[in-house]
């Protein structure tokens, strides 16, 4: 792949471009402004059609490397639950109906679980990441933090569905933990860190 000295992500929400620079950051180095958001190409915004979460991912990056002419990065991630048979899923940040309204989100979800034991309360939340260069070229990395759904939200840290998600081998939600701590497990984290050397090869760092 020919090094280019830009890609771009396709994301508008800053705290995640944040987000990925740091987990970037500690494998191929600091990204600085090699990484931009969609906003910064005029990226378009994009239905996310797909039911699964590479396919979604894909369709975001695809069509922002078609605009920008750089390689696009993108991802896709939800909640999914064991007794739901992995729902939400790719409805995650819609399933109470409206686009994102985590509160609402997690009531809903809690109430669906109510009569659900803890033993029963597997779950994870999955991310995929990818990245895609003009030309076409392709690749798909996926990440998992798996854990147990509590009974009622602890924490203010995070966003989504952080306050009742407790992750194996931690007494603490994911709302509970330092972003750093989160970084070091998440499924975004997992999924951008298996993701990162062809990163580095796009940004001519390879
Ligand atoms: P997106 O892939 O960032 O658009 O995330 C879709 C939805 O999945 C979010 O709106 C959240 O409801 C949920 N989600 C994804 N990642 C996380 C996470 O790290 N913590 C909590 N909820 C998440």
């Amino acid at each position: 792949m020919n090094g280019a000295t830009r890609l771009v992500f396709a994301t508008r929400n800053a705290h995640k471009l944040r987000e990925v620079a740091t987990i970037l950051a500690e494998t191929i180095g600091a990204v600085g402004d090699a990484i931009v958001g969609s906003d910064a190409v005029g990226g378009p915004e994009v239905t996310e059609t797909g039911v699964t979460f590479d396919e979604n991912a894909l369709l975001k990056a695809r069509a922002l490397a078609q605009v920008s002419g750089l390689p696009a990065i993108a991802d896709d991630s939800g909640l999914c639950v064991e007794v739901l048979g992995g729902a939400p899923g790719v409805f995650s940040a819609r399933w109470a109906g409206g686009h994102g309204d985590d509160a609402a989100n997690l009531a809903l979800l809690l109430d669906q679980l109510r009569d659900v034991p803890a033993d029963r309360r597997r779950a994870w939340f999955e991310c995929a990441a990818v990245l895609v260069t003009p030309a076409g070229e392709t690749w798909v990395e996926t990440g998992r933090l798996t854990g147990t759904l509590a009974a009622s939200p602890r924490g203010t840290g995070g966003f989504g569905y952080d306050p009742i998600l407790v992750p194996d081998g931690e007494r603490r939600t994911c709302a509970q933990l330092t972003p750093a701590e989160k970084n070091a497990i998440s499924h975004r984290g997992r999924a951008f860190r298996s993701l990162a050397p062809r990163i580095a090869a796009a940004l001519g760092r390879g």
